[in-house]
């Protein structure tokens, strides 16, 4: 009875260790295939990098080389039409066609804001292109931009008129009522940056809603005309690059304002 007491004894005692061995095993296995996740959960992290969503802007440079007269409606479900692109102003002094000088301040325009971490959305960036107003509202609209920036310039009879102003939709818009508010405040701010930055008169906001390429907009847009192509001193101020380049910054600026007070 003694003898078969201590073979039981000595089984017990053998099979506990053996059951402890295989039990420290698995929860070493186990450890062991923790760590193998994580070192594999590391390496694809460092093989695929947080990317950080950039804001994208949509820029249009207005009119293009060869004018569209064929009318379209001014905005959705309107009987009332525009012509799909006029032709625009000219340079009363360095004859340079408004289309050209908007293309070269909303190329620099870009490169200002992709220096500063946006994305760019460009209507066009060729003089040659056969776009209305309606479809570059429209191309815009499906961008996935946030805000649309129409540039242009200006003109009138009096060339004594020199300064920028921008422009937007009034309150009582019915094509575009969803950002009627977000416009005004896009176009007020851009006002306030750009003439800080280059010193041109502030001619204020216009409230319009005769703009298919506003009415045709579904993300807060605003029209900059940055100077009067009839003056001939801001004529030549236009097409000077230095100048452009104080425009696309003073316009960036704004497009920042606006960005952080959203
Ligand atoms: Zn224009």
């Amino acid at each position: 009875m003694k003898k078969f007491v201590l073979l039981l004894g000595i089984i017990l005692a053998a099979s506990s260790v053996f059951f402890l061995n295989k039990k420290d095993h698995k929860q070493i296995q186990v450890k062991k295939r923790v760590e193998k996740k994580e070192t594999a959960s590391t390496v694809a992290a460092t093989e695929v990098e947080p990317k950080e969503e950039k804001i994208k802007i949509a820029i249009d440079p207005g009119h293009q080389k060869e004018q569209m007269s064929e009318q379209e409606p001014i905005g959705p479900g309107a009987s009332e039409t525009k012509p799909k692109v006029s032709s625009g102003t000219e340079g009363c002094t360095t004859g340079i066609p408004e289309y050209q000088v908007n293309l070269e301040i909303s190329m620099r325009l870009k490169k200002v804001l992709v220096s500063r971490g946006y994305e760019v959305y460009m209507i066009r960036e060729s003089n040659d292109v056969r776009l209305s107003n309606r479809e570059r509202a429209e191309m815009a609209n499906k961008s996935g931009s946030e805000i649309f920036l129409r540039i242009h310039c200006n003109s009138d009879e009096n060339s004594s008129v020199h300064g920028a102003l921008t422009m937007c939709p009034t309150d009582a818009n019915s094509y575009c009522t969803e950002i009627i508010d977000d416009s005004q405040n896009l176009a007020k701010t851009i006002e306030t940056s750009l003439c800080r930055e280059t010193g041109a008169q502030n001619r204020g906001i216009i409230q319009t809603d005769q703009m298919s390429g506003i009415n045709w907009c579904k993300i807060p847009v605003t029209i900059i005309e940055t100077g009067f192509m009839s003056n001939p001193e801001e004529d030549r101020k236009l097409s000077d690059e230095a100048y452009q380049d104080q425009l696309a910054e003073g316009i960036a600026d704004g497009v920042d304002i606006y960005m952080k007070n959203k």
